[in-house]
């Protein structure tokens, strides 16, 4: 389910597996439907994919974004005798919960002794509290609107008034509706952001390649965030002294807390680590993966990913359970101008037949008349594998050179710092 440059990563990696005997895919984009076939139907229309998975015969179901598992796309379908017999490859609505509300997932971690960033957090009710607590916090603050908020709900302000400001408009001026009905106020965490991928039976887990993307539009990091314009897989300063203390204090503990609370959680959990002064806090987990991090993390998996999604349905997960492959990936997104503010789509895109050496995911992309066009912010991911990052890159912007439409736009500079 979806029509991103994941799902497409996805539809790649499932297409490639002996298990798999017809992939659909809900409502997929201009590249998905070369490995399988394109379902008009939108990820928000349980019915419509009920009648998919009965018409089709559906054994596996993968939701590749948030929305569906949180809206509860896994209790619809276990709920349903005609459908239950079906692998959810997700989290239910209360998994979910985790990437659904922040304070969900604060208070989770709270329970099981995660490291993640001092917090509180304020409704309506206690407003005034909220300012005093404002007040008082060292700058730069974090301001977190407590549902999905498309990436826009957190604001770290860097004056107590910009704070206020913040903390008035979620919650009196409405600005994220429901979403932001609830703030969850935190400390700023000053270090180095990556990825970290598990797949969970709700017993144990495999953990996937770590991945690091890139989020803000302009070279540099600068300007403002966006989906994701590119991912690099290894991440260099993800050593194994620092994947152990991931994996023990992290990654363990999630797995440990949701069975123990009785949640139910089939499925990816994407954990959004920060590393400050060598060690591992939680800024946000999602029950999804990530975009772009799946075009990289997808590639270097050399596991089946079918046979995997099997062992999950069948409690048979392990840690040691995955093999990845030694090289490195690097993946470049190709947006439309403007992006991420108001950008034009329909734009006819050439060059795919000059691309060579790399994988190109589409991301906003359909077919009118014939012809591959743009439809979304951010449109194609090209991935390539090298014996290093600096390698993989080159050769994918070497192929992001063939590729054009009126307005494409990609940052030059993903992986730099390494
Ligand atoms: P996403 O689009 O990544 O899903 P989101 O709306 O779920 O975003 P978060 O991931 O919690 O929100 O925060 C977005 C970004 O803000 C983080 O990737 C990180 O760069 C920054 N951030 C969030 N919390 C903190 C913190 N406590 N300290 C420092 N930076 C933070």
């Amino acid at each position: 389910m979806g029509a991103g440059g994941r799902e497409c990563t996805l539809a790649w990696k499932l297409r490639q597996s002996p298990l798999c005997d017809n992939l659909y895919i809900a409502p997929g984009n201009a590249g998905t439907h070369e490995y399988g076939t394109n379902l008009p139907i939108a990820v928000s229309d349980f019915e419509g994919i009920k009648k998919a998975c009965l018409d089709h015969q559906i054994d596996i179901l993968l939701p590749g974004p948030e929305d569906p598992l949180v809206a509860g796309i896994y209790d619809f379908i276990k709920a349903d005798d005609q459908l239950k017999h079906i692998i959810v490859a997700g989290p239910s609505k209360e998994g979910a919960q985790l990437e659904g509300s922040k304070a969900f997932s604060k208070r989770f971690m709270q329970r099981h002794g995660i490291p993640t960033a001092a917090y509180r957090e304020f409704t309506a009710d206690n407003y005034a509290e909220g300012e005093a607590y404002i007040r008082q916090q060292p700058i730069p603050v974090v301001l977190k609107a407590d549902g999905l908020a498309a990436g826009k709900g957190v604001v770290i302000a860097q004056s107590t008034d910009e704070a206020l400001t913040a903390f008035r408009s979620m919650i009196m001026d409405r600005q994220f509706g429901d979403a932001g009905s609830k703030v969850v106020i935190e400390q700023f965490l000053d270090g180095i952001e990556l990825s970290v991928f598990a797949l969970t039976d709700g017993r144990d887990y495999a953990l996937l390649p770590e991945a690091k993307d890139y989020k803000r539009i302009g070279e540099g990091d600068t300007g403002l965030n966006t989906g994701g314009m590119g991912a690099i897989s290894p991440v260099p300063f993800a050593d194994e002294l620092f994947m152990n203390k991931v994996i023990t204090r992290i990654v363990r503990p999630t797995v440990d807390g949701l069975r123990s609370e009785g949640i139910v959680y089939n499925g990816f959990i994407f954990f959004g680590l920060i590393k400050v002064q060598g060690e591992p806090y939680v800024i946000e987990y999602n029950c999804r993966m990530g975009d772009p991090e799946t075009e990289v993390v997808m590639p270097r998996l050399e596991n089946d990913l079918v046979e995997l999604i099997l062992l999950m349905g069948q409690g048979r997960l392990t840690e040691g359970i995955i093999k990845h492959s030694a090289q490195a990936a690097g993946a470049v997104m190709l947006v439309s101008g403007g992006y991420p503010g108001d950008y034009a789509k329909g734009k006819i895109m050439t060059g795919f037949q000059q691309v060579q050496g790399s994988m190109l995911f589409h991301a906003g992309t359909t077919t009118r008349d014939g012809n591959v066009v743009t439809s979304g912010g951010r449109v194609l991911a090209i991935t390539s594998m090298g014996r290093d990052i600096k390698e993989a890159l080159a050769k994918s912007y070497e192929n992001a050179a063939h590729i054009s439409y009126e307005g494409c736009y990609y940052r030059r500079d993903i992986g730099w710092e390494f």
